[in-house]
């Protein structure tokens, strides 16, 4: 099966899969995924995504209650976290597998340069032989920069570290169609697929099917074939790959290089472009996006933000990376670049969004 021969592997488990409903970390459980585990041992790299932080802090602490301000789950996480990643230390020690941990924020994926220091610290750990186990950095995340699930944030992670395949292993047997049947593959996520989405959540997680189909868009961009599996029994790997029940997402397949993918890939857009129609027969043919086609710059961004390209008509036509900021695109719209310097009063670019740092949609 294709799990099998998956050179790069990233595994997410849900709050529900590693913690029980008293709060505990499920040993038995994790120590049959371990042993799973160990069958790809030495084919392939392996990272583990793991919620279960702000479960275990709770459990730890005390504390019952369903909705926690944000400051306070801050600090339970930050208990939590110790508790989960000591727990993962000591099981896989005892098959003699070492790990290592890794705290991320948006920041860290969203920023290219952050985000090749990421990939950097993952490939390092490869070769010590260290299974990277990740989480969001919650005692820092704010609401506003926050991922919040680790269904986007363990995809994210997939691009960056260019894995073939992603498991996320929750407390659902798959994506459901209408009448309860498992839809066993998707290689799109249109409107009949968003029409599944049910906003359900289960006791500690903070996903759901809405950030699985969000999780499912950024690695079918990405080249990396993702898979919704039950991890509620013992032995989850070898059952998935025997039972056959699961919903595989199959990745487009694609030419775009890896700076590329993570472009397409970003989690949200700081602006938009509005642009003609001549700026978007130019970009069709693969040119760069220049200042005489745009219409109307709408956000707040710095140099260098992901935004969208559109059309007048709103239709997403790109996304990319812009080289100037919005106070200057709104200075400069719907000039030839020969005046740009004139305008802005000091020499730049003369590409608003380079055909390097863009992707068409
Ligand atoms: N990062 C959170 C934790 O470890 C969970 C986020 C999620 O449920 O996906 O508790």
């Amino acid at each position: 099966m294709l799990i099998d021969n998956s050179k790069k592997i990233v595994i997410k488990l849900g709050s529900s899969t590693v913690v029980d409903n008293k709060g505990k970390f499920k040993k038995k459980w994790v120590t049959s995924l371990i042993k799973d585990l160990k069958k790809f041992r030495g084919k392939n790299d392996l990272v583990i995504v793991s919620s279960g932080a702000i479960a275990l802090g709770q459990n730890y602490l005390k504390i019952k209650k369903k909705k926690i301000k944000l400051e306070m789950s801050q600090a339970i996480a930050a208990v939590g976290q110790i508790h989960l990643a000591g727990e993962f230390q000591k099981l896989f020690d005892k098959y003699k597998i070492k790990t290592g941990q890794i705290l991320i924020s948006p920041d860290d994926t969203e920023q290219r340069r952050r985000a090749l220091n990421v990939r950097r610290t993952f490939d390092n750990l490869f070769k010590l032989k260290a299974i990277p186990i990740v989480n969001e950095n919650d005692t820092t995340a704010t609401a506003e920069i926050k991922y919040g699930d680790n269904d986007r944030l363990a995809a994210r992670v997939a691009q960056i570290v260019g894995a073939d395949t992603l498991i996320i292993l929750s407390d659902v047997d798959g994506l459901y169609d209408k009448s309860k049947k498992i839809i066993k593959t998707v290689s799109s996520i249109d409107s009949n697929i968003n029409a599944l989405i049910d906003n359900k959540k289960n006791l500690y997680g903070s996903g759901g099917i809405s950030t699985k189909l969000d999780a499912a868009k950024i690695c079918i961009n990405a080249g990396c074939n993702m898979f919704i599996a039950n991890g509620k029994k013992d032995n989850p790997i070898s059952n998935m790959i025997k039972n056959k029940i699961y919903t595989h997402f199959i990745p487009k397949i694609s030419s775009l290089d890896a700076r590329k993918k993570w472009i397409i890939s970003s989690l949200s857009s700081s602006g938009k472009i509005y642009i003609d129609q001549g700026a978007a027969r130019a970009l069709n043919k693969g040119k760069s996006l220049l200042a005489a086609g745009i219409v109307k710059v709408e956000g707040d961004f710095e140099k260098g933000e992901n935004i969208l390209v559109v059309d007048e008509n709103n239709n997403n036509l790109a996304r990319g990376l812009s080289s100037f900021a919005s106070s200057e695109i709104n200075k400069i719209k719907g000039k030839q670049s020969k005046e740009i310097e004139n305008i802005l009063g000091y020499l730049s670019k003369s590409e608003i969004v380079h055909k390097d740092d863009m992707v068409k949609l």
